[in-house]
Order: C-alpha cells, then sequence, then structure tokens
C-alpha cells in the first residue's frame, strides 16, 4: 500500500504573478477534463506537464475532479529531487526542484510567465522528516488559496503495516464539548491508560460570545444605515478575526493531538481502534441549550481530526480499524444504559458504571475478551 501526506507552502507573492497561476489552473481544470487546449503564450513545457498528468488525474494525489466548469483545479507539477551526494531523482525538465544540497525548493516558471524566471523558497522541515522517514516527493501542486499563491507538496511511501504488540489504542471521536476520548488497553486486557482530550473550551466560549456581541452591534449600525464608517469597520475586523481565532484554535489543537496519538500508537506498537461517533455527538448537541453558532464550532474540525489521524497512521504503518462502540450499552450485560449526573452510565441490571466517554473503552477490552473465549 502507499501512503501519502501533503503539506501547504505560501509562495512569496511579490515573486508571483497571480493572473498567470490563475489561467494555469483554469488550463488544469480543463486537463481533469479531458481536453487539450494549447495556448500560444504559455511555455509548451509546463502545458506538456498538464497533459502528461492526465493518467494520473483520478488519483488521489490529485484529489477529485474538479465539480464545476471553470473551477479552479490546482496545476500539477513534477517534482525533481537532488539529494546531498548530487545523486537525482525525477525528471531533470522538472519545475519544481526540491534541491538538499542546499535545503531550498526551486520553481521554474510555473510562478510567473518569463523564461528562465525562478523562485526559491527554503525546504521546509516537514520534507526533510518525511524523507528521512523513507518518503519520496514526486509530486507537487501549485495554486490560489484565498487568493494568495501556495506550493503543495506531496510525500508519499510504500508503507506495510507492523504485526501489533497486543497493545490496543482506542479513540473515541466526539464533538469538542466532549472532547477526543483515548485508552489505552494492554496486552493483559487491563486500561493503562485513559483520559479525555479536550481544547480550552472556556476561551473558546469567551472568543465566540465576543464575536457575538460585537456582530450584534454591527447588525445595529447597519440597520441605521451606517455600515461603511470606521467604526463600523473595525467591528467588521474584529469579529472576522475573533471568528477566524477559533477556529485556527481548533485546527491546531486537532493536529497536535492527532499527531500524539499516533506517536502513542507507534511507540506502543499498539493497534488502534476508532470510534467516530460525530454524528451521534451532533444529535447529542441538539438537544442541548447552547447557541447554534456554538454547536457549528464544537464540531469544526472534528472530521479533519480523523482525517488527520488515519493518514497518519498509514504513513507511519500503525495499523487501525474503525470500530463501532457504543457508550449506552452495557458492555457487560449488554442492557441500556441510564445517564447519571456529571455525564456518568450506569447499568441497572449488572451494576456497571463508567464515565460516558469511558464506556467504548471498556467495550474493547471486553471485545477482545469475548473473542478469546469464543476461539
Ligand atoms: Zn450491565
Amino acid at each position: 500500500m502507499i501512503a501519502g501526506r501533503a503539506v501547504l507552502i505560501k509562495l512569496p507573492r511579490d515573486k508571483c504573478d497571480v493572473d498567470y497561476m490563475r489561467r494555469l489552473m483554469a488550463l488544469a481544470n480543463l486537463a481533469y477534463r479531458g481536453y487539450e487546449v494549447w495556448v500560444p503564450d504559455i511555455p509548451k513545457s509546463i502545458q506538456y506537464q498538464l497533459y502528461n498528468f492526465k493518467d494520473f488525474k483520478t488519483s488521489l494525489i490529485f484529489g477529485t475532479t474538479p465539480k464545476r466548469w471553470f473551477m479552479r483545479a490546482w496545476v500539477p507539477l513534477k517534482v525533481l529531487r537532488v539529494y546531498g551526494d548530487g545523486s537525482m531523482k525525477g525528471d531533470k525538465s522538472a519545475p519544481v526542484v526540491l534541491d538538499f544540497r542546499s535545503d531550498v525548493i526551486r520553481l521554474r516558471q510555473v510562478c510567473r510567465n518569463e523564461p528562465g524566471f525562478v523562485v526559491e523558497v527554503p525546504m521546509p522541515r516537514w520534507v526533510i522528516e518525511r524523507v528521512g522517514e523513507g518518503g519520496d516527493v514526486k509530486f507537487a501542486m501549485i495554486g490560489l488559496k484565498d487568493n494568495e499563491p501556495y506550493l503543495a507538496l506531496v510525500a508519499e511511501r510504500v508503507v506495510e503495516p507492523y504485526v501489533p504488540s497486543g497493545y490496543r489504542l482506542v479513540v473515541d471521536v466526539n464533538a469538542w464539548s466532549n472532547g477526543v476520548a483515548y485508552g489505552i488497553i494492554n496486552p493483559s486486557n487491563k486500561i493503562a491508560e485513559y483520559s479525555p482530550l479536550r481544547p480550552n473550551l472556556r476561551l473558546i466560549d469567551t472568543w465566540y460570545h465576543k464575536a457575538e456581541k460585537l456582530s450584534k452591534k454591527l447588525g445595529k449600525l447597519k440597520r441605521l444605515g451606517l455600515d461603511s464608517t470606521p467604526e463600523a469597520r473595525r467591528l467588521a475586523r474584529e469579529v472576522k478575526a475573533l471568528r477566524r481565532k477559533v477556529y485556527a484554535y481548533l485546527r491546531d489543537f486537532a493536529q497536535k493531538r492527532a499527531h500524539e496519538l499516533v506517536m502513542k500508537a507507534l511507540r506502543l506498537r499498539a493497534e488502534v481502534l476508532i470510534d467516530d461517533v460525530i454524528e451521534e455527538s451532533r444529535r447529542e448537541l441538539i438537544e442541548e441549550k447552547i447557541p447554534s453558532g456554538l454547536k457549528k464550532i464544537y464540531l469544526a474540525e472534528t472530521r479533519r481530526f480523523i482525517k488527520l489521524f488515519t493518514t497518519q497512521l498509514q504513513w507511519y504503518d500503525v495499523p487501525y480499524r474503525f470500530e463501532r462502540l457504543p457508550s449506552t450499552v452495557c458492555p457487560i450485560c449488554g442492557h441500556k444504559l441510564i445517564q447519571e449526573r456529571g455525564r456518568v452510565m450506569a447499568c441497572t441490571n449488572c451494576g456497571f458504571k463508567a464515565p460516558r466517554d469511558k464506556v467504548p473503552i471498556h467495550w474493547a477490552r471486553l471485545l477482545a475478551r469475548r473473542l478469546s473465549e469464543v476461539y
């Protein structure tokens, strides 16, 4: 199996011709759709690139085919790798060069339509780390995101999942209000570690309510026809900044926790069980008396967390599977659990009791025992 990981690198805007890049993206869109359009004023070498990629157009590397006409597609590019000892891999005329001798990335004539125009960016640590882990960067893409030029690098690695040591890492992904709960089950089937991972909810709430308050103020000004005054503009900027802050914080939290959990699994050579209960969390959230905007925030980046987590598990050869681990059914007798105060789940039939987020971990533990009883 081949695992892939990608990274986005911002390109220096002053060295990029955004209109040119936009045209390349439009051509890439046509190429994805099977059309060959040759434009006289764009170098043939770059256009050849696009049509050479036709065979890969449905591959994971380039994502999915653009859904709409004229939607901007990222421009796929080949990559030449030049290693420290001077050896090379890839097409010598590739427009993207990763030079490990001087740790720079060179982009040839894809940022601006001038013969011999080269943009150099420092080699990110990400690339060095992935290559150190046995990965290879064969492909890249350039494109615009929020009108800013970016380079995306795709690292690939051939993987073969390891044989688990008998440890299991169980990860229960909920809305952020309850967080991601994880548990480690050791080879003798005991819960060796358990912890919920929750972002700083108070911080999120504070930012959210502040943004709401300011946006109400802004609404008032707008209704009075004062939406182009400096005061209104300042408010609009502040609201936007606060909202952005919330999402950036959650994104960062998701990324860090996903990585930590992958490293934990790797250290223990554990098998990973993931219970993706985002849908259940969504239903649970709907019933709660909190503003709908906040509900949306609590669910933000949870899908991305799973995506980040599984991509990295694949990358590091960690075996994983999705498993439905109920939190409302007794793992011992199968009776329905009732929820007591403080999200404690209790069984009226056999007396089992555990925090709601820990129930799935018990399920995972007992799942193995039941299986071993059968065999
Ligand atoms: Zn029970």
